[in-house]
């Protein structure tokens, strides 16, 4: 598909409006400083955004106060039916919207395309969520009284992304929190400002055929205007928010300052350990999608190898080759593995990191240069990099956020899992091994810190069906599948007495 087409499928104007309250009728005339989207693959513009201003925040926000109040009214198996529909409108737009993705953020095709399917997944998981909002009954200690728990839809939530899964991130917020009954505001990364148009047009329809506009609302504007009034407005009980963990410190700080609640997917530094009987071949595929896909740029990406010292040379040496085989270039030709980086700054602080590796003592053994693509030579392309590398270097301390693999060897697993550990991340771990031992260990209390530890399957590439997030400075938030939904809802308990008699809990009398 040429680019015109993607955005004419997509409804995406050559001036796009920052704000709307979901519906055909919904988009706000904002008049703010124009953002363009520049893709990475060419450098060149795509098509550009008029910010919101305060006073468009404000309007969308109190049409989504007042969307809310009636739609919490309407049943959830109801607001299922409208997600269902959400998921049939995405896979009609499958195509088009992955390709979007592509151009905007520079991940290859099939990348982008799967990130649409996830959407889809996480609509239909909601979409059986929606009969299944269930709280538990409990056993009164007072005769002829009924104890139970229902969980009642919250308010606006806020949902800020990160410029690496522009769309993925919002539907697994969005999607839940509707089946729950919730408005929502969803502020995306100014780096992918499209994607999130081409979402609120696809779902436009579904909004006016249900009359809920006021429901999935989006804003796109500066920090002051609108990310900072999104963190102190209490009318927004949760900000769920995706990004570094610079900026989930200062979400998290604001937030509690005024008793709100936050849901924090922040950065990983993920490790996969092998040991001496791990299956080299698979470690090394999943290797390879780990630390190269999405050129590094996943918050689940490969970052360190620990690897047992016996084996540790004939696996780089494996790994070299295969990272000579890796097709870096436009991710919109279906040939391609890995695309550019985001931009170019992305390219400077992997270049930054590559100096500070080699400073700290690291050797690189593979990549970590700047690459020119013929006939994209303003794209922001990279060779990925392999390095060897100490745990406790500042540099393998930090997540860069590119394709930078350490190798980080080791004698005794004790020692892998404390290597493992010893980082101020935790949110995605594997270990390939035969051993049943090694298997169990990793997982075990005394094994992996994380919230996703795999056995013989790498870091990345996450299912919706498990509840996703991480510990430590990945900020301890989890979405998606399994009981995630919880945090878009309030919990009430309610006791009942059905007898004649006042008895007192704990026993207690207190008569007159
Ligand atoms: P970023 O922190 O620069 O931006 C993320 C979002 O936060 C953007 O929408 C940005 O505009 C917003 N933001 C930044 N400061 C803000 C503030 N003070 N108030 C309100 N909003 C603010 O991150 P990025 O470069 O877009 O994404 C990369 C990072 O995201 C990596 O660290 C990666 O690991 C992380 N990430 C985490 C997950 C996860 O699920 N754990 C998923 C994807 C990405």
């Amino acid at each position: 598909p040429t680019i015109d087409s993607i955005l004419q499928d997509l409804a995406i104007e050559p001036v796009n409006y920052g704000a709307t309250t979901g519906s055909i009728r919904g988009r706000i005339h904002t008049l703010g400083k124009e953002l363009v989207s520049v893709s990475p693959i060419t450098g060149q513009p795509i098509a550009s955004v008029i910010q919101a201003q305060a006073h468009d925040y404000e309007a969308v926000v109190s049409r989504a106060h007042a969307a809310f109040e009636r739609f919490r009214m309407m049943p959830a198996p109801r607001r299922g039916e409208i997600v269902r529909e959400i998921g049939n409108a995405l896979r009609e737009k499958k195509q088009s919207l992955g390709a979007l993705i592509s151009l905007e953020t520079g991940k290859i095709r099939a990348e982008g395309e799967g990130e649409v399917q996830e959407m889809i997944d996480i609509a239909d998981f909601a979409v059986g969520l929606s009969r299944q909002l269930y709280g538990l009954t409990m056993h009164s200690e007072r005769p002829s009284h009924r104890m139970y728990e229902q969980w009642h839809p919250l308010g606006i939530v806020g949902i800020i992304t990160a410029f690496n899964f522009p769309a993925a991130v919002w539907s697994w917020n969005a999607l839940l929190a509707v089946v729950c009954g919730d408005a929502v505001l969803f502020k995306p990364s100014s780096k992918a400002p499209l994607t999130a148009i081409a979402i609120q047009n696809i779902i436009a329809p579904v909004v006016d055929k249900y009359d809920i506009d006021g429901v999935f609302n989006l804003v796109i504007g500066n920090r002051a205007d609108v990310g900072d009034a999104m963190l102190q407005d209490s009318r927004i009980p949760l900000i769920s928010a995706t990004g570094s963990t610079a900026m989930g410190k200062k979400v998290a700080t604001t937030v509690a300052s005024r008793l709100g609640r936050s849901l924090l997917e922040l950065g990983g530094n993920n490790a996969i350990i092998v040991t001496e009987d791990g299956d080299q071949d698979m470690a090394l595929r999943a290797t390879l999608f780990g630390a190269v896909g999405t050129a590094g740029q996943r918050c689940t990406s490969t970052r360190r190898i620990i690897i047992h010292n016996s084996i540790k040379e004939a696996f780089v040496k494996k790994l070299v080759h295969a990272y000579e085989q890796i097709r870096i270039g436009d991710p919109m030709d279906p040939d391609t593995l890995m695309g550019p980086l985001i931009d170019d700054t992305a390219k400077q602080v992997m270049m930054q990191a590559i100096a500070a590796a080699k400073n700290q003592g690291g050797t690189v053994v593979y990549g970590g240069t700047s690459l020119t693509v013929e006939g994209f030579e303003n794209g922001s392309f990279v060779t990925p990099a392999i390095v060897e590398a100490e745990n406790h270097f500042p540099i393998v301390q930090e997540e860069t956020f590119a394709p930078i693999l350490y190798i980080i060897g080791y004698d005794t697993f004790d020692q892998a899992l404390a290597l493992h550990n010893d980082v101020p991340q935790g949110l995605s771990s594997a270990v390939f091994t035969r051993s049943i031992h090694y298997q169990e260990q990793f997982m075990s209390h005394k094994g992996s810190d994380c919230g996703i530890a795999n056995v013989n399957i790498g870091t990345s590439g996450a299912e919706i069906g498990g509840a996703f997030g991480g510990e430590k400075e990945t900020g301890g938030g989890r979405e998606s599948g399994s009981d995630a939904w919880r945090i878009y809802m309030r919990r009430q308990t309610n006791t009942i007495n059905w007898g004649n008699d006042l008895p007192l809990a704990q026993g207690i009398v207190f008569d007159i």
